[in-house]
């Protein structure tokens, strides 16, 4: 996409809170960017790469449960060096390729590569919405101005399957868009109180929540991936501290691996839901 789309999706983003449907939360948590066009760039690259939903096993006294991650909440090696490709790619031909933290499912619409589904997710052909969109701002000239408005999928049509399946109503049966205010995943994704509607008996997620993807036809045949493993006793060590620096070595050298050692306040909040629900 041309790098002078930023002014568009800014406005697109502005025009967000005055529909209504975003509250005062997710404003301040969820739409802070930057859209000012950087000089040395002139172009934005988008690009997806499959990645499933994973889960942590949780060794608990009643036995293993699974603590769920959806798409898009963990990184590992391979998007690690998808990205440090990407880079590589434009240096070794003379170019240059940042990575920027952009609105992507707004963006992946737009450039044409992901359509939304009713659930508000970014679907990509071929892996429904198990997939990781990336930005990069990049130093080569666009071939064309890429522009998609056609961004919903047709199948979601004929399809209630997630707006029955949310537990909190936040999808509409009849609309493209999704109720954010009571969307959990939102609350899910910070440390503030959950509101007072939480269901806490369906929360199955260590970050964001899934069950709108679950159960989506698109992903029918998407397998989910093992992201690691707390044993019992460090399970209970985590459930009994609030402090990570209190924490024995091996457990911080565990959560260190999982990734949840930067976020580790969030992280024992939602795994005492999952472990207590
Ligand atoms: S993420 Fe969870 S709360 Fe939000 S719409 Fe989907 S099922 Fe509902
Ligand atoms: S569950 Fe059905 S309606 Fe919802 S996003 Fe998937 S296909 Fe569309």
């Amino acid at each position: 996409m041309d790098i002078r789309r930023l002014a568009d999706l800014e406005e697109e983003i502005g025009r967000i809170p005055l529909e209504g449907k975003a509250g005062s939360f997710i404003r301040n948590e969820y739409m802070e960017y930057d859209f000012s066009i950087p000089v040395d760039f002139k172009s934005i690259l988008v690009i997806s790469f499959p990645q499933p939903h994973a889960y942590v096993e949780l060794e608990t006294e009643k036995g293993v449960l699974k603590g769920m991650i959806p798409s898009g909440y963990y990184n590992g090696d391979q998007a690690v060096g998808i990205r440090d490709a990407v880079i590589e790619t434009f240096e070794r031909n003379g170019e240059k390729a940042k990575r920027m933290h952009l609105p992507m499912k707004l963006l992946g619409a737009r450039s044409g590569l992901t359509k939304y589904g009713k659930n508000n997710i970014s679907y990509v052909e071929k892996f429904g919405s198990q997939h990781r969109l990336n930005a990069f701002y990049t130093t080569l000239e666009p071939s064309e101005d890429v522009w998609e408005l056609e961004e919903d999928l047709e199948i979601c049509q004929s399809c209630q399957a997630c707006a029955e399946a949310c537990p909190y109503g936040a999808i509409p049966k009849s609309e493209f868009l999704l109720d954010t205010n009571r969307c959990l995943s939102f609350y899910l994704d910070f440390e503030d109180p959950l509101p007072e509607w939480t269901n806490y008996s369906k929360i199955n997620t260590l970050v964001g929540c899934d069950h709108c993807q679950d159960c989506c036809p698109l992903n029918a045949s998407a397998e989910m991936v093992q992201w690691g493993r707390i044993p019992c006793g460090q399970l209970q060590e985590i459930l009994g501290s609030d402090n990570y620096d209190d924490l024995s070595e091996e457990t911080r050298t565990n959560l260190k691996m999982l990734g949840f050692d930067d976020w580790y306040g969030l992280f024992r909040r939602n795994l005492k839901l999952v472990c207590h629900r």
